[in-house]
This record gives C-alpha cells, sequence and structure tokens, in this order.
C-alpha cells in the first residue's frame, strides 16, 4: 500500500450477531428451504436485515463512515463464506456451480446441508465456543478462484446507504487450518501445503475491495491463538509470515486489520508484527498484552494500530469497564494508535437486554448483551479520545453494577458451600467396571445393543402444546397429558422399531440446559437471549448467576412414568454439569470448577432419586465436554481435572447395577480420549456417521475399553442413510471394537429431524444391527 493508510476507527466491534433480534433470518432461511419463499424473497429478507444492523450499529455509536462496522453477515456459516469465495467447493458438489463459476443460493445451502448421497461438510465446533463453522476440504487439486460477488455486493449495498462499512473474511492462514484434507489426498498432505496457492485469490479480493472504495479490510485470524491445531506452531508461523507480506505487499488494497480473538497471540505476534499489515486485533479478555517484547516487534508494533479487545465477546456480563479501560490504557504504552473493540465477534451473545421483560430487575443491571456492550465499547472509544475523566460516570456505574451483583441474595448460599466443602474422594469413584458390567447382566441386552441419543422429532404439535403452556392457555395438568401421550408414541413406536434400550424422547425439554435451569435454583432464562448455533438453529442460554441446588426432583415423574410403560429398560436422560456451563452463560465471579460441582452435586441427587423410582440406565450427555477445552496446551490438565470430576461427581453415586451412559458429540477424540476414559461412564456414544467411521481407528489405539456407542446416521442433515451404508458403518466398528462393548445408536438426539426420516432412519439402523449380528 503506497498511501498512508486511513485512520482505524477509534471503537468497533469484531462482529455481530446475525440471525435477528427475533431471528427473522432463521425464518426466512427455513422458509426458503420450505419452497414457501423464493432466493429472490430470502435475499430481500437478509438485505432488510443487515441494513437494520447497520442502523442500529450506527445509532449505538460506531461511526457510519469510518470503516467501524464490520461486515459481518451470512446466510449460513463465515468458513463456508470464505470456502465458497475462493472457489474451494469440494468435487461432489462441483455440479452446482454455473458455468461462471457461480453458485446460487439453492447450492451454497446445499453444501452445507448435502443431498441424496452427498454427504455435507462436515461440522465442528468453533475455537471454544458453542458456535459450530463447516470444514473446508481441501486437497492439492483444489482450483482456487475468487468469487467476492456477495462480499462486493454488500460493502456496495452498506455504501449506497449511506456508509463505508468494513469486510470481513475468515483469513487465508486460518481457513487452511481449520480445513481437512479432502478424500484421496496423500497422507501427507496438508491444507496448508496449498497457501502459496490461496493467498493471490486474497490479494485478487483486496484489489477487487479497494477498487470499491473499502478502507479497512478485517480477516480473522482466530487459529493464531490456537495451540490444538495439527499443524507444527514454526509452520504457522511462517505461513502467518508469507501470506501477510504478500498481502501487504499489494500495490492496491485497503487497509488490513487482522483479528485475532479467543486468546493470546503469543508467538504468533512478532510474526505478525513483522509483516505490512496496519493493525492486528489483541483479545485482551481471555488473552493478555506479551510480558516482554523484542526490540523488532515493539517497534514494528509502535507502528501499527493496535486494537484492544476489552469488552467480552463471549459473556453477558456487564463487567469491570474501569479495568477494561486500564487495559486500553495499558495498550497505548506498546503503540499511539490504539482502538476499542470487543474481544470476539458478538456472534455469541443475545441482542439486546432491553428486549428482556421477565428478567429480573436486578439481574437486568449486571448484564450486557451486543448492544450494550457495543455501547461499552463506544463509551471507552470516547475515553480514548476524551480522556478517561469523561467516562468516570459509566465507570463508575458499572463498578457499582458490579458490587451491587457481588452482595445479591442467591449469590452465594451457605448451604451448597457447605456441602461442596464436604466432599472426599470417594464421592468421585464407582467400583470397577468389571464389576459393574457383571451387576449391569441383569439387563439382558442383546449383543450390539441398539439405542437412541435421548430425543425424538420435537413436533409442531409438542411445540404449540409448550407455547400454550407458557401463555396460559394450557393448564399444567394438561399438558402433561398431552406430554404423556407423547411419550407413549414414542416408547410403542421403539418397541414397534425393535430398539432395546429406550428412551422417553424428552419431548417436555424446550432444551437440554434450559430445562434443567429453569428447575435449579441459581439460574434465570431470558426470553429472547437467543444465540446462532450452526446454520439457522439457535439456542437460549440459560444465565447461571448464582449457586446452584436442586428444590426438588427434575425428571423422575417423567423417566418412571415412561419405564412403567414397556419391560425394555427406560434410559433416565440428564444433562451433565460440564455442558450445563458450557450451553449456559456462567457467572464469572468464581473458579468454573466450583460452579460445575454445584451442578454436579444436584445431578447426583436426580441419579438417586432416579434409582429410587426403577430406571436402571442413565445417561449423563456432556456434548460439551471436548467446547470448552483451553485452546492453550498448559490450561488443558486443569480443565480436564475438573471437568472430568464434575461428571464423577454427578455418576459416582450410582449403584454398580445402574448402567451409567454419557453422550458426546463429536468424534475428534485427540487430546480428550483420556479423559472421556477417566469420566468411567458404562457406556459412551459418539458422533462417527460425518466423518465415516474414522475415529474407531483411534479408539481402537486409545485403549479405550469401556462400552461404546458410534454414531450411524448423520442426524444433523435430513437424508436418510440406507440399510447398506449403515451396515458398513458398523462393520467396519466392529471390526475395531469387541462386539461385547459396541453399541448402536445415532450420532446425536433426533429432536432437529422428522418423524418420515427418523423411523425410516432407525428401521434401517435396527435392520443393519441384525444383519451384522447374524455374522458375528
Ligand atoms: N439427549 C440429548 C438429545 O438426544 C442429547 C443432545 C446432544 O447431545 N446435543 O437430544
Ligand atoms: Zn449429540
Amino acid at each position: 500500500m503506497t498511501t498512508p493508510a486511513p485512520a482505524f476507527p477509534i471503537a468497533t466491534i469484531l462482529g455481530y450477531p446475525r440471525i435477528g433480534r427475533r431471528r427473522e433470518l432463521k425464518r426466512a432461511v427455513e422458509s426458503f428451504w420450505a419452497g414457501s419463499i423464493t432466493a429472490a424473497e430470502l435475499e430481500q429478507a437478509a438485505a432488510e436485515l443487515r441494513a437494520a444492523t447497520r442502523e442500529r450499529l450506527a445509532s449505538l455509536g460506531l461511526g457510519r463512515t469510518d470503516s467501524a462496522i464490520p461486515e459481518t453477515f451470512s446466510f449460513y456459516d463465515q468458513v463456508l463464506d470464505a470456502a465458497v469465495a475462493v472457489g474451494a467447493v469440494p468435487e461432489r458438489f462441483a455440479a452446482l456451480v454455473d458455468e461462471q463459476g457461480e453458485l446460487d443460493l439453492a447450492g451454497y445451502f446445499t453444501i452445507a446441508r448435502g443431498v441424496g448421497d452427498d454427504a455435507p461438510l462436515e461440522m465442528t465446533k468453533w475455537f471454544d465456543s458453542n458456535y459450530h463453522y463447516l470444514v473446508p476440504e481441501i486437497g492439492p487439486e483444489t482450483a482456487f478462484s475468487l468469487h467476492a460477488e456477495r462480499i462486493l455486493a454488500e460493502f456496495a449495498e452498506a455504501k449506497a446507504a449511506g456508509f463505508v462499512t468494513r469486510p470481513v473474511i475468515v483469513g487465508p492462514v486460518t481457513f487452511l487450518l481449520l480445513a481437512k484434507a479432502a478424500d484421496g489426498a496423500p497422507s501427507d498432505f496438508q491444507p496448508i501445503d496449498r497457501l502459496a496457492d490461496l493467498v493471490p485469490v486474497y490479494a485478487a479480493l483486496l484489489e477487487r475491495l479497494a477498487e470499491a472504495g473499502a478502507e479497512w479490510v478485517q480477516l480473522d485470524e482466530p487459529a493464531l491463538v490456537s495451540e490444538s491445531i495439527d499443524v507444527p506452531r514454526d509452520r504457522v508461523l511462517e505461513s502467518v509470515a508469507a501470506a501477510y507480506d504478500a498481502l501487504g505487499a499489494l500495490e492496491r488494497r485497503p487497509a488490513i486489520f487482522v483479528a485475532a480473538p479467543y486468546g493470546s497471540l503469543d508467538d504468533a505476534l512478532p510474526a505478525l508484527a513483522a509483516t505490512p499489515v496496519e493493525a492486528i486485533g489483541l483479545d485482551l479478555v481471555r488473552g493478555a498484552l506479551p510480558e516482554v517484547l523484542d526490540p523488532a516487534t515493539a517497534e514494528s508494533l509502535a507502528a501499527k494500530t493496535l486494537v484492544a479487545g476489552v469488552v467480552d465477546g463471549h459473556n453477558i456480563w456487564r463487567g469491570d469497564l474501569a479495568a477494561a479501560f486500564d487495559r486500553v490504557e495499558a495498550v497505548q504504552h506498546l503503540s499511539p494508535s490504539v482502538a476499542v473493540s470487543t474481544s470476539t465477534s458478538l456472534l455469541h451473545v443475545p441482542h439486546d437486554v432491553d428486549d428482556e421483560d421477565v428478567l429480573d430487575a436486578r439481574l437486568v443491571t449486571w448484564l450486557a448483551f451486543a448492544d450494550q456492550k457495543v455501547g461499552q465499547v463506544a463509551v471507552l472509544g470516547c475515553g480514548l479520545t476524551e480522556g478517561r475523566a469523561s467516562i468516570e460516570g459509566e465507570l463508575a456505574a458499572a463498578s457499582a453494577a458490579l458490587a451491587d451483583r457481588d452482595g445479591a441474595p442467591g449469590v452465594r448460599v451457605p448451604a451448597v458451600r457447605e456441602r461442596l466443602a464436604g466432599l472426599t474422594a470417594r464421592d468421585f469413584d464407582r467400583v470397577s467396571y468389571d464389576e459393574r458390567v457383571a451387576a449391569q447382566a441383569a439387563l439382558g441386552l442383546p449383543e450390539l445393543p441398539t439405542t437412541t441419543i435421548g430425543s425424538f422429532p420435537q413436533t409442531g404439535e409438542i411445540r404449540r402444546a409448550r407455547a400454550r403452556l407458557v401463555g396460559g392457555s394450557l393448564t399444567s395438568e394438561e399438558y402433561t397429558a398431552l406430554m404423556r401421550e407423547e411419550i407413549e408414541r414414542v416408547v410403542r413406536l421403539q418397541e414397534d422399531l425393535g430398539l432395546d434400550v429406550l428412551v422417553h424422547g424428552e419431548p417436555e425439554r424446550n432444551d437440554m440446559v434450559q430445562y434443567f435451569a429453569e428447575l435449579l435454583d441459581g439460574f434465570a432464562v431470558t426470553k429472547h437471549g437467543w444465540v446462532q448455533s450452526y446454520g439457522s438453529r439457535c439456542t437460549r442460554p440459560s444465565i447461571l448467576w448464582g449457586d446452584v441446588s436442586r428444590p426438588a426432583p427434575m425428571t423422575v415423574e417423567w423417566s418412571s412414568y415412561a419405564q412403567s410403560l414397556t419391560e425394555q429398560p427406560m434410559k433416565g436422560m440428564l444433562t451433565g454439569p460440564v455442558t450445563i456451563l458450557a450451553w449456559s452463560f456462567v457467572r464469572d465471579d468464581q473458579p468454573l470448577g466450583d460452579t460445575a460441582r454445584q451442578v454436579a452435586l444436584a445431578l447426583r441427587d436426580e441419579i438417586s432419586d432416579l434409582e429410587g423410582a426403577g430406571i436402571r440406565v442413565i445417561q449423563v450427555d456432556e456434548p460439551a465436554l471436548r467446547e470448552l477445552l483451553p485452546l492453550k496446551l498448559a490450561d488443558q490438565p486443569a480443565y480436564l481435572d475438573w471437568s472430568v470430576g464434575s461428571f464423577r461427581l454427578a455418576t459416582g453415586g450410582a449403584v454398580p447395577e445402574t448402567q451409567v451412559h454419557t453422550h458426546l458429540c463429536y468424534s475428534e477424540f485427540g487430546v480428550v480420549i483420556d479423559a472421556i476414559k477417566n469420566l468411567d461412564a458404562d457406556v459412551t456414544s459418539i458422533e462417527a456417521a460425518r466423518s465415516r467411521m474414522e475415529v474407531v481407528d483411534d479408539l481402537e489405539t486409545s485403549g479405550f475399553d469401556h462400552g461404546i456407542g458410534p454414531g450411524v446416521y448423520d442426524i444433523h442433515s435430513p437424508r436418510v442413510p440406507s440399510v447398506d451404508e449403515v451396515q458398513a458403518l458398523l462393520e467396519r466398528a466392529a471390526g475395531a471394537i469387541p462386539a461385547a462393548r459396541l453399541w448402536v445408536n445415532p450420532d446425536c438426539g433426533l429432536k432437529t429431524r422428522g418423524y418420515d426420516e427418523t423411523v425410516e432412519s432407525l428401521r434401517h439402523i435396527v435392520e443393519a444391527t441384525r444383519a451384522v449380528r447374524a455374522g458375528l
């Protein structure tokens, strides 16, 4: 870049929720999938949402024309968007791309969701968040080419409305580090090998953006903060240098802002500092400023804009604004040019606290959702330009709210704390696995027992009943009667299908965490607090604000009713402590481990009550165990210690005859395999269908020796697997895992599926199991 860089906006955010304040995008996208609106209507809805977002952000204090407003809209996922923008469409979807190389909206969604025998891109968690991205598939032959139309059109759309916004795209290094090798690639191939071929496409994009009038572009490089990446660190750092030296050397380009959310850049900071990029975003909530800097890095940084990510983009607490401003001031020692930002995209938090009319008024004063966080960023930006005195009032108000929270009733409950303090090592252990296996023989299960993960489709009828209960037009007795009818239907269906261990189907659960949050003390639930989980799917995390305890049994009536309907074992179904924490917004005023143990004790009491009611199989779901895994290796042992410990505390009181199951929603065990073994569950079900059973190889070598159910049906897609396909997956699993320990189940719960595909898929699973059993 030859001309001096334009000034970076003093206050900005890394990204904003894109699903809409009332989930408008979700509705529009799902209507398009259902065929009830056209592509043009969907485009229209999306354009309206983007326009409303820009106006909102400007009204909250971000600049209209100084590139402060990031363009972070996506129809489904930002990593998929990057893949499409660089032409990295997998071979099996090549036919979706027309002669001009363009992919229409229907084609875009097909890559995300699959069609016929063509599986969608794999999906996995985005860093340590509950957002899931689609994993690009890159091979030695992937032909990169630029398809920047959408990015350019959004920038132009903003410009036409009087804005100069900041286009945002996943950076080239992170894009390749998050990609997986395409099928058929040589075993020593890694997507990062293609960096030199990919960078020119980013270069072309930057040139096009400059032509369109973009002054700044944001390239997101969160992979640089993560140590859980399969590429040697040296290679990562070389890639940073290669990519950003090349992009920086372009004659015609916007100024480059590299954002690195979710932790410290550590040794990537000197690497990035040595390149010509104009601005670097530092996560100063999860991460910290380097304690020492080599002179060359210090000099380079002093010539760049440092974007201080001091407002937590990852949680909903109003937080300590004065401390945040202290951190901004500390960054001023490194560079004269400092801006204020969120630590991460606000994608992880709901839109607006002011939309919440049911939350306790006192609790509300302790909170900040996306819009409030934008306001905080603007306040801190004002402090930067006008001096600290100008924002003293706002800083003091935030501190007062924090002090109020600290002393509020329910935040610390003596009885809960005493019980926790009295725990001993014995509370975390069951008798040996072999003794349990012997005791559980009484369940009388066949080889390769079949089961499901818990939920059955949440039909419109179920949702309407719940809405009527909440709205008051259905009494709780009427609601219970309807749910019991549903449970009976689900039990009969499973008996007809010939499944071995049955479930009640979870119709009464609005959500696997919120259901418990509503029944436990110490939690609050929001009305509109939705956040995107993947694609059009959203979750509404509860707020864990105080000490947790269980005023009454939570699931016993439903489970014992379901068991009363059948001779087959009925699985009791609980959500584990780590998942309850991971999928809630959790208090930040004590160690997570303490909070997890409080939740565990409540679950322990529930398990005891389920046993008392005659339930012999109990599943404690921990799909989020891996998701909370710290990105820095040094932080992982302590995390695994408290997370595994809380699961063991929850289940440690179960008698040997009770078969404890757990369920995890992923298959890349890698670093967590020992932790999964340490959970000491009798049976663990995991996701495996989408990655075609690759996981059984890891299992084989890891020495895992308890029951395991690798999923044979990808429930994230409406596709029905054929009997042959399931059989092939099972045979592959049976080749690695002894039949005595192998379970047969789908990848995950069925709540998001429709009945037609569910019944057909389960029938295929039972049929395939019978065929495999016959061959044993
Ligand atoms: N038991 C839950 C269900 O089936 C598990 C869901 C999950 O793992 N995300 O819905
Ligand atoms: Zn799952």
